[in-house]
């Protein structure tokens, strides 16, 4: 099988423009190859770790803190660029109309790896796949490294001794959008539903990103993807991979789907797979699917069907992706705060045969909202917002169900409370961003299961401010 490995030599001046994770994994790694790094960063001294940049100066990185200056740009011999800066500020531009060369921390890596790459991307599910794969291939007897996008940056995994049978890496649109010769053994793509047009002109551009994962594949690499997805079921790429199909119902061209309560599974040439759903414990079809996904890559790579079952019975879910935080008095409070986008909630909310209580709202990204009221409509008796995205849900669910608006989480889940009765669920499913008011989702729902936390312990005493 071809795996892709296109070394090339380290460049003399090489600029990191971000100081995230994967940046700050960049930097370290490229000063350890022998490069001359600087790191631009737009945030000054004062916001960043102390200790983080200590440890840069010892190593001998220069730092330019505070802002973006478009001479070390145009200088550099490489550019490696975060996934969070937008590709088209000035000193990229200038860069780039200088001729000098532009990738992000997963191309970078990708030309040193030695080992087979499963690479999952979608606007949803990644990492719940990931993980599963991990899972799957453990219980196989294989070692796999699992990180990327939000997990340990696969320079880490560079810059050690590459020993692992495969890695499972989750990229993003972002990352996608620096990639050059990135080209995994697998690829998977899960969906693909608006999300991010704040940075992408509109969705065809953003789908167009995601699609870049199998851009490079050829003959002996596989594409995994979601049948029930309308523009994936159109793809049909020309490059050559093999391409496997996965859906919730048996249909021709599907290799995977769901059959009675169970998975049955055929790939050209195997034997029919038949695995058992019992113990998963996941909510909903959206988690069904994404088990397919990891169950057909699995397969694929010849794991055997018995590791596969052992890695479903066991999995347990990751935290804040709808999961169970408390029940106060006969109401259930579920934190999904990584939903962040309008599917990702609409997902939530139908995996709940009870009467949900929704706490959305967050840092708006663009998003059209009416879909979210659609689905909400018979199955969501209430509502809170909260945050910047706040009059945006108001104006778009209006009166179809009744709503109010906090300023605090406290305030959210108190007023969430008070509509919700016994039997019924709070969920915590915001359809935005979380960094209008918190540091990332983790730390939202983490606040959230604080607030939560307040009303077990008898702080939230139901006020009627719904009548
Ligand atoms: P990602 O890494 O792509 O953000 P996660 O596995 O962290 O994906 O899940 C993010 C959010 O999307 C969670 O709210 C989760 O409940 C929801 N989700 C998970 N899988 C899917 C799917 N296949 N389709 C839609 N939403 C999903």
């Amino acid at each position: 099988m071809k795996i892709a490995n296109c070394q090339l030599r380290i460049e003399n001046k090489v600029l990191v423009v971000g100081l995230g994770d994967s940046g700050l994994a960049a930097a370290r790694w490229l000063v350890k190859q022998g490069s001359q790094v600087t790191v631009s960063e737009r945030q000054t001294r004062s916001d960043l770790d102390k200790a983080i940049l200590g440890d840069l100066l010892r190593s001998g990185i220069k730092l330019e803190l505070g802002g973006h200056k478009v001479k070390t740009f145009t200088e550099a011999d490489l550019i490696v660029v975060s996934p969070g800066v937008p590709l088209d500020i000035k000193p990229l531009a200038e860069a780039r109309g200088k001729g000098v060369p532009i990738i992000g921390e997963l191309e970078l890596a990708n030309r040193y790896l030695k080992t087979p790459c499963i690479a999952v991307t979608g606007t949803n599910g990644k990492s719940t796949v990931v993980n599963l794969l991990g899972d799957m291939f453990l219980k196989g007897g294989k070692s796999v490294f699992v990180g990327g996008n939000i997990g340990r940056p696969l320079t880490h995994y560079v810059g050690g001794k590459q020993i692992a049978d495969y890695v499972v890496v989750e990229v993003s649109s972002f990352q996608l959008d620096t990639t050059q010769t990135f080209s995994p053994l697998v690829a998977l793509i899960l969906n693909v539903s608006p999300d991010h047009l704040d940075r992408y002109a509109d969705y065809s551009s953003y789908a167009r990103s995601k699609e870049r994962i199998t851009a490079n594949q050829g003959p002996g690499q596989i594409l995994i993807l979601n049948d029930d997805d309308s523009r994936l079921r159109r793809l049909r790429p020309e490059n050559g991979p093999t391409v496997y199909r996965y859906g919730l119902k048996s249909e021709p061209g599907r290799h995977i789907f769901l059959d009675n309560g169970k998975i049955r599974a055929k790939l050209p040439g195997g034997k029919m797979v038949i695995l058992n759903l019992d113990r998963f414990t996941l909510p909903g079809n959206h988690n069904r699917a994404n088990l397919m996904a990891a169950t057909l890559a699995s397969l694929a790579l010849k794991i055997p069907a018995s590791a596969i079952q052992q890695a479903i019975d066991h999995f347990k879910g990751l935290p804040h992706r709808t999961e169970l935080v408390d029940v106060v008095r006969g109401v259930a409070f579920y934190d999904d705060s990584k939903a962040t986008n309008i599917d990702a909630t609409i997902k939530s909310i139908t995996s709940f045969s009870r009467p949900v209580v929704l706490i959305a709202g967050g840092r708006d990204k663009g998003s059209d909202y009416s879909p979210l009221v659609e689905a909400a409509s018979d199955r969501v008796k209430g509502a809170v917002f909260l945050g910047e995205a706040s009059c945006f849900l108001a104006e778009a669910f209006g009166n179809k169900i009744s709503w109010s608006k906090a300023t605090t989480m406290i305030d959210a889940v108190s007023l969430a409370f008070d509509r919700a009765q016994e039997g019924d669920v709070v969920l915590l499913a915001p359809a935005c961003s979380s960094f209008d008011m918190f540091r990332d989702f983790k730390h939202r729902g983490a606040v959230f299961r604080e607030a939560v936390k307040r009303l077990s312990n008898g702080a939230g005493e139901k006020t009627c401010l719904w009548l």
